[in-house]
C-alpha cells in the first residue's frame, strides 16, 4: 500500500490513520508507488486548481495500474480527503482507473470499501456519517509509532462552523466535530510509551475544541491539554491551527501556567483591514486581534507567534493591505505563511465582483513577504547567544549533525550524536540562517534519556 499524502498536517495524520486501519488486514506501506497494490491519494482542496491536480496525477497513477495489469497483478487506487469529499462520484466518471472514492469522514470504512471495491469494481462513500470515525479507527501499532519518530500529531477536531468566505473547510470536512478526551488520551499514552515526547494537538478549528469528557460533560481545550500534561513521557505540547475568536481566558491562562505548552502559537489573521476582516467573515476585527496577542504575551511573554494572511482578497484597495503590512511589523511575528486570494468554487468569495488583478496580488505577496521576511530574521536573531531546550529529531544536513526544534518551533542544527535522538538538550544559539538555527550542545545530556522508551 502506498499512501500520498497532498496538503495541511491533518492530512498527513489521515494517511497514517488510513496506513493504521489498514495493517490488521495486511497492508504494509511500500516505499514507493510502484510496489504498491493499493495507492491511496489523500488530496488536499486549499491550494488553486485542486481538483485538476489530483486529476494530472491520476493520469500517472492510471499508467501504473496498466503496468501492473500487464504484468498480471490486480493495482487498486484510491482517492481520499477533500477533493474526493467535494468531487464524490464525480472523481470515477473522469478518471475510470480509480476504484474507490472515500471521503474524509469515512476512513474507518476503508476495508469495506475495498472489499466492496474489488467485489463490484466502484465504490464510493462520501457521507457525513452520524457515526463517529474517531471511536472506529484503528490505533497504530507500538512498532509503527516507533518507526515514526518523537514527535506526533493527534487530531483532536475536525471541520469548522466559522464558514470565512474565502475557505472550503466547512464544505469539505463539515461541522465542528470533537473527539472525546478519553479516546484522546489513550492515543497519547500510547504515543508516550512509543517514545515521543512532543505532541501537537490538531484541528482544523482546535481552539473551539469542546469534546466529551469523563464525566459526561464538554471540556475545552485548555482542560484538555492539562490533562495532556499529566501524560507520563510527554515533554512538550503544542496546538494548530486557532481561530483569534475561540482564544478565551482558559487557554490564555494554559500559556502561563502549563510549563509543557511551548511558547509558541500559529494565530491565523488573513488581514490586517477592518474592512477585509468583514468581507471574509472573519467575526473580528485588527484591534480585537491585537487584544488577544496582548493578553497571550501578558501571559506568556517569549510567545513566537505566526499566522497566515491572504493577499487580494476580492475589493483589497492599497491602503488594505497596507493595514497587513503594518501589522506585521506591529505584532512582530516569527513566521508566517502568505498566499494570493485565489477563488475556490462554492464558497461566497468566488462570487465576489471586485476581484484583484492577478500582477497586483503578486506584487502584494512580493512585499509581505519581504516585511515577514525581516520579521522572522530579527525573532531568530533574538535568539543568538541564548540557550535553548531542543528536541533532538533526526539527522541533521550533514553527516554528524542533528536537527531538532526549539521551544518556539524553530528547527535548530547541532553537532551529536544519534544516540541523542529523542533528548531534549540545552542548546547554545550561535547563528542563524534564513530558516534555521546553529547551535552547540551545552552540555550533553545523559544518553540514557535519550529517546526514552525507544
Ligand atoms: S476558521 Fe479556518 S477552517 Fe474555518 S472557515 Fe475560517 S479559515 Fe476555514
Amino acid at each position: 500500500m502506498f499512501v500520498k499524502s497532498f496538503g495541511c498536517q491533518m492530512n498527513v495524520y489521515d494517511s497514517q490513520r488510513m496506513a493504521d486501519t489498514l495493517a490488521p488486514e495486511g497492508y504494509v506501506e511500500t516505499a514507493t508507488a510502484e510496489d504498491a497494490d493499493l495507492i491511496i491519494l489523500n488530496t488536499c482542496h486549499i491550494r488553486e486548481k485542486a481538483a485538476e491536480k489530483v486529476y494530472s496525477e491520476l493520469g500517472r497513477v492510471r499508467r501504473l495500474k496498466e503496468a501492473a495489469a500487464a504484468d498480471g497483478r490486480k493495482l487498486l487506487i484510491a482517492v481520499a480527503g477533500c477533493v474526493a469529499q467535494a468531487e464524490g462520484a464525480e472523481i470515477i466518471r473522469r478518471a475510470p482507473a480509480v476504484d474507490l472514492v472515500v471521503g474524509s469522514q469515512n476512513y474507518h470504512r476503508l476495508p469495506d470499501l475495498i472489499a466492496r471495491a474489488r467485489r463490484d469494481g466502484k465504490a464510493v462513500d462520501t457521507e457525513f456519517p452520524l457515526d463517529d470515525k474517531f471511536e472506529h479507527l484503528a490505533a497504530p501499532s507500538l512498532a509503527s509509532t516507533r518507526a515514526r519518530g518523537v514527535t506526533a500529531f493527534v487530531t483532536v477536531q475536525e471541520g469548522c462552523d466559522k464558514f470565512c468566505t474565502f475557505c472550503v473547510v466547512p464544505y469539505t470536512r463539515g461541522a465542528e466535530v470533537s473527539r472525546p478526551v478519553d479516546n484522546i488520551l489513550a492515543e497519547v499514552e500510547r504515543l508516550a510509551q512509543a517514545g515521543v515526547r512532543e505532541v501537537t494537538l490538531i484541528g482544523q478549528n482546535v481552539n473551539a475544541y469542546h469534546g466529551v469528557g469523563p464525566g459526561g460533560r464538554p471540556w475545552s481545550l485548555a482542560r484538555l491539554l492539562g490533562l495532556m500534561a499529566q501524560v507520563r513521557g510527554i515533554e512538550r505540547l503544542r496546538y494548530t491551527t486557532s481561530h483569534p475568536l475561540d482564544m478565551d481566558d482558559e487557554l490564555i491562562a494554559a500559556h502561563r501556567d502549563l510549563p509543557q505548552l511551548m511558547p509558541q502559537l500559529h494565530l491565523p489573521v488573513q488581514s490586517g483591514s477592518d474592512r477585509m476582516l468583514a468581507a471574509m467573515n472573519r467575526r473580528h476585527t485588527r484591534a480585537d486581534y491585537l487584544a488577544v496577542v496582548s493578553r497571550l504575551r501578558q501571559a506568556r511573554p517569549d510567545l513566537a507567534l505566526t499566522s497566515d494572511f491572504i493577499v487580494g482578497f476580492p475589493g483589497e484597495s492599497e491602503e488594505d493591505f497596507a493595514a497587513s503590512l503594518s501589522l506585521v511589523d506591529v505584532v512582530g511575528y516569527s513566521g508566517a505563511f502568505s498566499f494570493k486570494y485565489s477563488p475556490r468554487p462554492g464558497t461566497p468569495g468566488a462570487d465576489m465582483s471586485d476581484q484583484v488583478e492577478d500582477e497586483v496580488k503578486s506584487d502584494r505577496l512580493r512585499r509581505l513577504q519581504q516585511a515577514i521576511d525581516r520579521s522572522q530574521a530579527a525573532f531568530n536573531r533574538n535568539c543568538v547567544g541564548r540557550t535553548l531546550s531542543v528536541l533532538l529529531e533526526g539527522p541533521g544536513r550533514h553527516r554528524g549533525q542533528l536537527v531538532g526544534r526549539s521551544p518556539y518551533l524553530q528547527p535548530v542544527q547541532i553537532e551529536a550524536a544519534p544516540a541523542l535522538i529523542g533528548a531534549i538538550a540545552p542548546v547554545t544559539i550561535t547563528e542563524v540562517a534564513s530558516n534555521s538555527l546553529f547551535g552547540a550542545l551545552r552540555c550533553a545530556p545523559e544518553p540514557a534519556l535519550a529517546g526514552a522508551g525507544a
